[in-house]
């Protein structure tokens, strides 16, 4: 009863946030699509055509392994207790979500090479940083008006945003892209997210993908986002990604243990959002190639790393570059960075 009140009310917000975002995207003209348009789209093409050519290459396909299928135990049952030294006995609150949705597969590429040249931003905190805060905590913070400075730059140069999503149907299928492409990414899953980034985003008519640690969320961590925020966001037609349950090292670990962090991560945010998530930013920007493996196995659509770059292949879907956005970065700088590659 409860969920079906909570569902006619962001039902409601939802219409009524896709009007806004429909109402931001026409007045800015650099916007992403609002969520109903995306989403259609989406769903036309999740279909593959019948006459596509077969995968490239072996490791290219998208079949789930089976003892990763998300219908096995929860995540945790299959934790190995000597690699996980810390598992959260509860850690969902009360009531326990239910999975409902399952993951749309990868879409079936064409088998063409193809590159693109979109700069993915990574953003960490959206906010002024505290006045004791560290070297590497202003690093990692940009304030709300550089950051409605840097959108607003990306406007005035011609950029439009697009998601994760629409890059990997060009790297696929050739589905075309806007000229000057700019994906933007936020990772951890800080509050400030959604005080400070979310409202500039929809006033630009933007969407962002935000990469979140669902064991910290689950346990309520001060100064990290709310499941309630997340779903607001969600249903803004903002994008929720996985970053993992704790945010470990991912390098060098067993399957188990990888396979617990990408369904426990996975699930929880489909649980709580109505969506998988299908791109993975591997924590620390940390991979190798069995997290690789892994990742894909549970339907993940890609996955995104620290290096830095700007040019993405058909053939390295889960190792994207992405362009680390610093505190002291003007709009200038910005510029600059986007007209870079490595
Ligand atoms: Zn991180």
């Amino acid at each position: 009863m409860r969920k079906k009140v909570r569902a006619g009310r962001s039902a409601r917000s939802f219409a009524v946030l896709g009007l806004l975002a429909l109402l931001g995207s026409v007045l800015t003209g650099c916007g992403t699509p609002p969520r109903a348009v995306t989403a259609r789209f989406a769903a036309l093409s999740a279909t593959p055509s019948p006459t596509a050519s077969p995968s490239p290459s072996a490791t290219a396909t998208p079949m789930p392994s089976p003892t990763l299928a998300p219908a096995t135990a929860t995540p945790s049952a299959t934790a190995s207790p000597t690699i996980t030294p810390t598992p959260t006995d509860t850690p969902s609150p009360s009531p326990t979500p239910t999975v409902t949705a399952t993951p749309t597969p990868l879409p079936t590429p064409d088998g063409t090479p193809r590159a693109a040249r979109a700069p993915i931003l990574l953003y960490h905190y959206i906010s002024q940083p505290p006045p004791d805060a560290d070297v590497y905590r202003r690093d990692l913070s940009v304030a709300p008006e550089l950051f409605e400075s840097h959108l607003r730059r990306l406007c005035d140069d011609g950029y439009q945003v697009i998601t994760l999503d629409d890059l990997l149907y060009f790297l696929t299928q050739g589905r075309s892209l806007p000229a000057r492409p700019v994906i933007l990414t936020f990772d951890d899953g800080y509050a400030d997210n959604y005080t400070n980034a979310f409202p500039l985003l929809q006033k630009y008519g933007m969407v962002g993908h935000f990469f979140i640690i669902t064991d910290f969320i689950n346990e309520q961590r001060p100064g990290y986002l709310t499941w309630q925020q997340i779903a607001e966001m969600a249903a803004a037609g903002q994008r929720i990604g996985a970053h993992s349950r704790d945010h470990p090292d991912l390098r060098g670990k067993p399957v188990d243990y990888l396979v617990w962090q990408a369904l426990g991560n996975g699930e929880t945010i489909a649980a709580r959002v109505g969506q998988h998530p299908r791109w993975i930013a591997y924590p620390s920007g940390g991979y190798d190639a069995q997290v690789i493996a892994v990742f894909r196995s549970a339907h993940y659509w890609g996955g995104l790393t620290t290096r830095q770059g700007a040019t993405h292949r058909s053939s390295n879907i889960f190792e994207l570059a992405r362009v680390r956005v610093r505190g002291s970065d003007t709009a200038e700088d910005l510029a600059r960075l986007l007209k870079l590659d490595w």
